[in-house]
């Protein structure tokens, strides 16, 4: 099964992806983490993107859609990927979601939901100026409602670990995503709803919740 997770910065679309991939073995596919790995390790690509990641701004499509179908097809060569994939942040454009339809068609694999997480604006600029993560395994905390454990040791792989702050969680470089979303993005609410594999759930509940709707709309 391959899904979309669909929604503006910080609706959970990150912690629902690695949920569903320890729970049900699928892959993640997040172009935002494939754009920070970029810039970690230096590429020509990475130098290229950070100004345009931290400013809140979208990448090109044209890089996006490379990264997503050298993904893809490494994997098709490898013999697919059982449990299916998750995108997650890709696509955000009406055109890289009509470069997805034509690579999935290609590579004869379906698309068998696209999953909206809704949550409301205030509630967004709350989650993100909050928001940290395991440098060690990527686990997302919150000052509010998960606290960075104060011993530094991640409840989720165990290591003492880093807890760091993305350069873009912050207020002004929020807004510029958020606008980013509602003028580029959220066009692709009423696309898929057309194609009929929209499902909305309500991304403001508990992540347990969250996951379970997440859950029903899967099966
Ligand atoms: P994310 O981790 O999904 O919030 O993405 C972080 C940043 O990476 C975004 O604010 C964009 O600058 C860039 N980015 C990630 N995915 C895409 C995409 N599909 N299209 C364009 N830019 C992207």
């Amino acid at each position: 099964m391959n899904i979309i997770l669909l929604g503006p910065p910080g609706a959970g679309k990150g912690t629902q992806a690695r949920r569903l991939v320890d729970e049900r073995g699928m892959m993640q596919l997040s172009t935002g983490d494939m754009l920070r790995a970029a810039r970690t390790s230096g590429t020509e690509m990475g130098k290229k993107v950070a100004a345009v990641m931290d400013a809140g701004q979208l990448v090109t499509d044209e890089i996006v859609i490379g990264l997503i179908r050298e993904q893809l097809e490494t994997d098709a060569v490898e013999g697919g990927h059982e449990g299916g994939f998750i995108f997650d942040g890709f696509p955000r454009t009406l055109a890289q979601a009509d470069a997805l339809g034509a690579l999935l068609k290609e590579l004869d694999q379906p698309l068998d939901r696209v999953v909206e997480m809704q949550v409301d604006d205030e509630a967004l600029v709350d989650r993100i100026t909050a928001r940290s993560t395991c440098a060690n395994c990527g686990e997302v905390y919150n000052d509010h409602t998960k606290a960075p454990p104060a011993d530094g040791v991640c409840t989720n792989c165990g290591e003492k670990a880093e807890f760091t702050r993305r350069a873009d969680d912050n207020e002004d470089s929020l807004r510029t995503r958020l606008l980013a979303y509602y003028k580029q993005t959220s066009p692709l609410i009423g696309y898929y709803y057309a194609k009929g594999d929209l499902v909305s759930v309500d991304g403001l509940a508990s992540m347990d919740d969250v996951a379970g709707s997440i859950k029903d709309a899967l099966s």
